[in-house]
């Protein structure tokens, strides 16, 4: 199909829920992607966070050949080699404090915290969720209750009753949140989606205390920040917290729809019918996810974001542009916070052959694969400068008229 056929066909038929961007992807290898017009691209979206590994990572595209041609399906009322190593595999990487000796395997993220949210209820045999401003937590009804942005929220009410948000990073407000019938506490560590936000030491390591002095639960969101993401395999390994459920998803599976609840040993034992997904630890995408857990781990990917990281963070900040507000990140979680709309200079990216995200209406956000050249973040960040640099022309060329 050529480029313009593709668009209007997807134009004409497409639900309408995303706003598109005028390319069409069609191959991927590392942290490059080409249109179907030919035209590279640096990376620096990583499908929304899913491509950790890299885009087409050899190791997870023989797995998934080899898998596919040997089983795709067997739902979990059987056994199966390939989920079993996945489950083992998980227990082994959770981040050490939180004792996790368990897994429950889906299919996404939404799906990862509607499991924790209802997990939480069943153990506390309590109802009340408490959730953070700006936080994302998914746009399924249970974990759209959790995610803050009211136009996510208020065409689709009455959401799930028993849901309350909180500033982030303040403990007195958590204080007072945070009772006796309180289930959990759902939180990311960097607010991804609400901005590029990490959470102070104070914050995170305080409400984790809280909630579980006043017999709540901590229910992790490590959707974004999983896998390697901000420099370690999870960022709860930053802190000194002890997470009771952990929700992973994007780029736990090399870039194959899958989610994951990492269960501590506190929580009790689940009965059998008190949750389920048929596609749930389907052996493909287990076949995919042991693949990727191994690459990350045998490339060193978590320390290799963490190195990145910081280089690119200090780049970024070296910056001078009256354009940029604020720049933060942690490991390769990067934002910009500008002092114009994002969205014109996402664009301007595009044309210069570099994809980047939003997050929210003022901040640029960088998710590359963890796999990227350091002389292609580089470029990234140098095409970055530049195109502030157009935009500040123009402002001031406005400003002279
Ligand atoms: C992407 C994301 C989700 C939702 O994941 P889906 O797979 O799109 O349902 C939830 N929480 C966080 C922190 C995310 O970044």
């Amino acid at each position: 199909m050529h480029t313009q056929q593709i668009i209007e066909t997807e134009s004409k038929y497409t639900s309408g829920v995303y706003s598109k961007r005028p390319a069409a992807i069609v191959r991927g290898q590392g942290a490059r992607l080409w249109d179907s017009d030919g035209k590279p691209y640096i990376d620096c979206v990583g499908g929304q966070g899913s491509a950790n590994v890299g885009h087409s990572n050899p190791a997870v595209v023989q797995a998934i050949a080899e898998q596919a041609a040997r089983l795709m399906v067997a739902t979990e009322v059987f056994y199966n080699d390939q989920r079993a190593m996945l489950e083992e595999k998980l227990v082994r990487v959770a981040p050490p404090q939180a004792n996790v000796n368990r897994v429950f395997l889906c299919n996404s993220g939404a799906e990862a915290n509607e499991g924790a949210i209802k997990f939480a209820r069943y153990h506390t045999g309590r109802k009340e969720i408490v959730a953070t401003m700006r936080g994302f937590h998914g746009r399924t009804f249970g974990a759209l209750s959790a995610t803050w942005e009211p136009k996510y929220r208020e065409p689709f009410e009455p959401l799930v009753p028993g849901f309350k948000h909180i500033p982030y990073d303040n403990l007195d407000k958590a204080a007072q949140a945070i009772d006796k019938n309180t289930a959990a506490v759902i939180l990311e560590i960097v607010q991804g989606e609400g901005g590029v936000r990490p959470g102070s030491k104070a914050f995170i390591e305080g409400i984790t205390k809280l909630a579980h002095e006043r017999g709540a639960l901590v229910i992790l969101d490590e959707i974004q920040t999983g896998f390697g993401r901000t420099g370690k395999m999870f960022a709860a390994e930053h802190y000194d917290i002890a997470p009771d459920l952990i929700s992973v998803a994007k780029s736990i599976a090399g870039g194959l729809p899958m989610g994951a609840i990492l269960i501590s040993e506190r929580i009790r034992k689940l009965e059998p019918q008190t949750h389920g997904s048929t596609f749930g630890g389907n052996p493909l995408v287990c076949a995919a996810a042991n693949a990727t857990i191994d690459y990350l781990r045998e490339h060193q990917l978590p320390a290799r974001a963490a190195e990145l990281g910081e280089y690119a963070l200090g780049r970024l900040k070296r910056i001078e542009s009256p354009l940029i507000r604020d720049v933060r990140g942690s490991g390769l979680l990067l934002g910009v916070e500008l002092k114009i709309k994002v969205t014109p200079v996402l664009q301007a990216l595009m044309e210069r052959g570099v994809l980047a995200l939003p997050a929210g209406p003022n901040v640029l956000r960088l998710l590359p694969p963890l796999v990227i050249e350091k002389e292609d973040l580089d470029a990234a960040i140098d095409e970055i400068e530049r195109v502030l640099q157009t935009f500040e022309n123009v402002q001031s060329d406005k400003a002279a008229e």
